[in-house]
């Protein structure tokens, strides 16, 4: 039986628990570091209790940046074992959590296949799956439906719910008044403001949020506090909207504190790059440290077939100014659901990211890789090089398709190769070119 309900409880009453133990382990920290950050809120370990087989993460923003990979199937989309498949291929790549944003059919046994056999944590939206489960119009359901949907995933076994509680129905007046270019972008953020205008009730989410901490509590589910008013658009980025919103995020982050309840907030969103480092800040202060998970930043909006790539920069940018947990983004973004091959593309760019933030934080052991890749370099070791590619089979391939005449070089500078050229002259060796 265990003597806490949630790692923060069990952190504050100074326990160290096995979930605590396997995070310390793999960020090389002690466990007292992680124990006490956990107490403080600054480090989320998403772990439902009825999540057997996870294999715990840290998320927090002196901890190495996590990414998460957003997956599911769709009315045009509806192939569960091929969404399994990217799953498994998702974690195999790296990624730390999976979150199941599946708007069609039955969702609930995919739901538990994910907290049965998936090792990452496991993020849901809970208002997504409301219309599904109870097969009923948006407009049709209770506030009671909702939270009961709520509780449903918690018993699932799922890790985190995303849940747009900051939005109110002053938030209404506020989207009419500021006439953003993109309005809302964010789905749960819509449906529930789509709720709020056609039942002119308050947000469900809001009303009832001590009730939906007590489900949380019980099961140890992390509440992500959805950003329904993040920037769609680079021309509303830090707007008005997205303050106030992430204003009242401070407030309920601090009413889950209060029930040891575990927090994250999410975050923009699109926007220019100039104005994320001073958002991250922003977020840290009002959030007290809470961990930040960024969906995006997209520092461009008209670069669609290729926001992995915007989304990548404007990622490296928020972690290494404070973001704990990117989003990733694929080529598909805007445009369509990611097949195989987009869901790849999206997690590699989102790995770039939050590695390259990892570095400038000087998380430990961030850099391990690069020393080991440039060692491999110098030697023109090749094998030694794929074992540090973050994709080797990609590199590999290149090499493959384009190999050189002198297996010491590759088809870019032959003879000419500079690596080669020091290697010999330092050796005091004899440097052909010609021959
Ligand atoms: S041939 Fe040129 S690109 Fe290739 S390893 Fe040598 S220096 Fe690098």
């Amino acid at each position: 039986m265990r003597e806490y309900s949630t790692q923060m409880e069990a952190a504050r009453k100074g326990i160290v628990t096995k979930e605590m133990e396997a995070v310390a382990k793999k960020e090389y920290r002690d466990t007292e570091f992680i124990r006490a950050l956990v107490a403080e809120g600054k480090i989320a370990i998403p772990a439902n209790k009825n999540h057997k087989c996870i294999d715990p993460e840290g998320v927090g923003s002196m901890l190495r940046t996590k990414i998460n990979v957003n997956l599911g199937v769709s009315r045009d989309c509806k192939d569960y074992d091929i969404e399994m498949e990217k799953v498994m291929a998702a974690v195999n790549m790296g990624a730390e959590a999976i979150m199941d944003l599946s708007s069609h059919g039955n969702t609930q046994p995919f739901r538990k296949k994910l907290t049965e056999s998936c090792p990452a944590m496991i993020g849901t939206v809970p208002v997504y799956d409301s219309v599904i489960h109870y097969q009923r119009d948006l407009a049709e359901l209770t506030a009671k439906d909702f939270i009961d949907v709520v509780r449903l995933h918690a018993e699932d076994g799922v890790d985190f719910v995303t849940l747009h509680c900051g939005i109110t129905r002053k938030t209404i007046e506020q989207i009419k008044k500021h006439k953003r270019k993109m309005n809302i972008v964010s789905r749960g953020g819509s449906l529930v403001f789509a709720w709020m205008c056609m039942t002119g009730q308050e947000n469900p989410f809001y009303e009832y949020y001590d009730e939906i901490l007590e489900i949380c509590r019980e099961y140890d589910v992390t509440i992500s506090l959805g950003d329904a008013c993040r920037p769609g658009c680079l021309a509303d980025a830090s707007d008005v909207c997205q303050i106030e919103e992430l204003v009242r995020l401070g407030e309920l982050t601090k009413r889950a504190w209060e029930k040891d309840v575990q927090v994250m907030v999410e975050g923009p969103g699109h926007m220019p790059m100039d104005q994320i480092e001073a958002n991250m800040k922003i977020q840290n202060t009002i959030c007290m440290g809470a961990p930040f998970y960024v969906l995006g930043p997209l520092v461009t909006d008209i670069a669609p077939g290729y926001d992995h790539i915007t989304s990548a920069i404007g990622g490296a940018i928020a972690a290494a100014s404070g973001a704990a947990f990117l989003c990733y983004v694929t080529p598909a973004e805007h445009l369509a659901l990611p097949n195989v091959d987009d869901v790849k593309q999206g997690i590699i760019a989102s790995k770039i990211a939050a590695h390259a933030a990892d570095i400038a934080k000087k998380i430990p052991h961030a850099m391990d890789r690069d020393n080991a890749m440039g060692d491999a370099r110098r030697v023109l070791d090749w094998d030694k090089q794929w074992e540090c590619a973050l994709d080797p089979e990609t590199a590999k391939k290149i090499r493959d398709d384009r190999s050189p005449e002198y297996d010491d070089t590759c088809s870019m500078c032959g003879k000419f190769c500079a690596v080669r050229s020091m290697n010999k002259a330092l050796n005091g060796e004899y440097i052909d070119i010609l021959g």
